[in-house]
């Protein structure tokens, strides 16, 4: 992570305000003992209190930030909701975002409202947490530190390597770790690995920013959510019924609501509807919309599964 900060132009007595959660998520502890091997000073705030982190950004004069894009996106309209003018307010020059997948206009947009640099950043608990792979200055892909990770695409259905240049699924073994070796570990993340030469100089290989997953995962604010556990939630709450929907979307943040059917005299019941609430939190850490629809609310399929997953970010 120290090296991933080099790359990313942070040094030594730079402000680096870290957004991304702590506790039990390798994100936040991952930068901060990063920010400290190469000697910033890291303001640890965690993720959320908006109004707390846009403070000390200001007071501190924090120079580079850590989180989520979708969190950077959100402060855009934030800071000015709360009266800053975010060129003039804060000394921003460097963000190093991660943990989803993010567009060139979301880049844009942070980049042009803070007037900072924008790096995307791979990582994965498995594999040490976050600074598997960060931007250059070029940005033509990530540099994977090689002398750590070797990197490969695979055929996601038949596991077979592909050559570089080809788009699969991204495959990492560890090259010095003794205590939990990975070989050829599947991340499920589909992208390419480019060999060519980087106009930086840096020697490691690249991969293409994060396409997609050749799983069912939903990435919901940084959260890793498979829908196999909003189901098992469910399928333990006995009043609730056997058909649900998930529903994601974003409207300056992501939003996750779980529509679930029980019976009509249960749906306006405020403690069906808190434990629904409380038991996805636990498990998923994350504050989901319930609402609960009379049985026979949600379309029955005959044929193949019922569709429950609508993820409505694309067309938004
Ligand atoms: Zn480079």
């Amino acid at each position: 992570m120290g090296r991933t900060y080099d790359v990313a132009g942070v040094r030594r007595g730079d402000v680096v305000q870290n957004m991304f959660g702590y506790g039990l998520f390798t994100g936040g502890l991952g930068f901060h003992y990063g920010a400290r091997a190469i000697g910033a000073t890291i303001v640890p705030t965690s993720s959320g209190n908006t109004k707390r982190q846009l403070l000390l950004m200001k007071d501190l004069k924090t120079k580079a930030v850590t989180c989520t894009p979708s969190y950077m996106v959100y402060l855009c309209e934030a800071s000015r909701a709360e009266g800053y003018e975010p060129k003039r307010d804060f000394n921003l020059r460097v963000g190093i975002f991660g943990a989803e997948p993010w567009s060139e206009e979301a880049r844009r947009k942070i980049e042009d409202v803070f007037g900072l640099r924008a790096h995307d950043i791979y990582g994965m608990s498995e594999l040490y947490g976050p600074g598997v792979g960060i931007e250059c200055q070029n940005r033509t892909g990530l540099h994977v530190w090689g002398d750590e990770f070797l990197v490969e695409a695979l055929n996601p259905d038949t596991g077979e390597v592909l050559e570089p240049g080809k788009e699969g699924e991204l495959a990492f073994t560890m090259l010095s770790r003794e205590a939990m070796p990975l070989l050829r570990y599947r991340s499920r993340d589909l992208s390419k690995v480019l060999m060519e030469d980087c106009a930086c100089g840096r020697c490691h290989p690249r991969i293409q920013r994060i396409k997609g997953r050749s799983d069912d995962m939903l990435i919901i604010g940084g959260v890793n959510v498979f829908p196999s556990q909003i189901e098992h939630v469910l399928m333990n709450i006995p009043d609730l019924g056997d058909q649900y929907q998930i529903i994601v979307s974003h409207k300056e943040l992501d939003r996750l609501a779980v529509k679930a059917e029980t019976s009509a005299d249960k749906v306006d019941d405020p403690a069906l509807l808190r434990r629904v609430h409380d038991d996805l939190l636990a498990v998923l850490s994350i504050n989901a919309d319930v609402e609960l629809v009379p049985v026979g609310t949600f379309p029955r399929s005959e044929v193949g599964k019922a569709r429950r997953v609508f993820d409505l970010r694309q067309k938004q």
